[in-house]
């Protein structure tokens, strides 16, 4: 028997499999209705659904997600770190950030990653083991929000994050199948506006996929220069930065919207005011916010963080540019899940 896993089928092939097993389509709505509506993952709960197709699905098909192996809380920011396990025994990293006004998942989209950013932990303390597929990525959203209806945690998830561990533009077919089912109106309607892909700026497709999708998008550029970039993020070695930028230009923005370049802040390495100039210069002709995240320092990486004072310096120069920026009080720093933190602690 074949054994599919319907987490891994957009809604057009779930209708697609019904049909070739001679059900109707619009069985496919209401199975998704259950699974991500009802949060219902048993096919014998899914009562208006008949029983002949209940009893084929729960013989040839499943819903297997990966699963809560541990949480860790961090009070002090209101942040959870989930370790999953995935079927085949491999760990994965989310965290949730409870605010005011939102909740945020921030999801990974790999076991490891293939980058190898000196800066980060992902990256370095952990072999790059596969990408995750559409089930996976969008089971940690799945199992999360169960976790919050369960204790009672906040009402729903309104953000979503691609930046756990892995690089989302190497991963994009599965990227593209969990955005599918996170935005459809009739599956669970998230708005666009609400979900952020971060990369560490692969070039190919990045345009194309963000003017698709319209999803906002946050680059992590950290170095203004090509060749301290490429010092510390090998990719920057094939992805310059001069064809980075050509390639963001190619954008389509709404009014209000702007393109997020993080900035991490290493001190005495890519703080000082000229590194700030160039900052400047480099996108003076993009729409774009800086995020400025002080380091979180990891064993593989030993630097310091940026000063707090050397960190507003910084800033209030961008500022004076007329560039929105914010500095970024990382989450989850208690909990170990901040920033390249992701190294699958436990
Ligand atoms: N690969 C994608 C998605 C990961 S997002 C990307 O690079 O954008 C994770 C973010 O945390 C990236 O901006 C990354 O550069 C940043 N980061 C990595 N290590 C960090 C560290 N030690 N301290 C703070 N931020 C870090």
């Amino acid at each position: 028997m074949t054994n599919i896993n319907i987490l891994n089928l957009s809604k057009i092939e779930l209708e697609a499999l019904l049909s070739s097993i001679g059900e109707q389509k619009f069985r496919a709505s209401q199975i998704l209705n259950w699974i991500y509506q009802k949060n219902t993952l048993d096919f014998d709960l899914m009562l208006n659904l008949p029983e002949h197709l209940r009893t084929k699905l729960k013989e040839n098909y499943n819903l297997i997600l990966p699963q809560i192996y541990k949480t860790n809380i961090s009070k002090q920011d209101n942040s959870y770190k989930f370790l999953l396990k995935t079927q085949d025994n491999n760990l994965i990293e989310s965290i949730l950030m409870l605010e005011k006004d939102r909740t945020t998942l921030c999801v990974s989209c790999m076991i490891g990653c293939p980058l190898k950013c000196k800066f980060c932990a992902s990256g370095n303390e952990l072999k790059f083991k596969r990408n995750l597929n559409s089930s996976e990525i969008i089971g940690q959203f799945i199992e999360i929000q169960n976790f919050i209806i369960k204790n009672n945690l906040s009402k729903k998830i309104t953000n979503i994050v691609f930046m756990g561990m892995g690089e989302p533009l190497l991963n994009l077919e599965n990227i593209e199948k969990t955005l599918e089912i996170l935005t459809s109106p009739d599956i669970l309607g998230l708005s666009k506006s609400r979900i952020t892909v971060s990369t560490a700026g692969i070039i190919k497709g990045l345009s194309n996929f963000i003017n698709k999708w319209g999803v906002k998008l946050a680059v992590s550029l950290h170095f203004p220069t090509e060749e301290q970039r490429s010092e510390f993020m090998p990719i920057n070695k094939i992805n310059l930065l001069s064809n980075l930028i050509i390639e963001l230009k190619k954008i389509n923005l709404n009014k209000r919207d702007y393109i997020t370049i993080e900035y991490l802040m290493l001190k005495n390495i890519n703080d000082s005011l000229d590194h700030a100039k160039k900052l400047v210069n480099l996108l003076s002709t993009l729409k774009v916010k800086i995020n400025l995240i002080p380091y979180n320092p990891v064993s593989v990486f030993p630097e310091l963080p940026s000063s707090e004072q050397q960190i507003n310096l910084f800033a209030n120069y961008l500022k004076s540019k007329n560039i929105f920026v914010s500095v970024r009080r990382s989450k989850g720093q208690e909990s170990q899940g901040a920033c390249g933190q992701f190294a699958l602690k436990e």
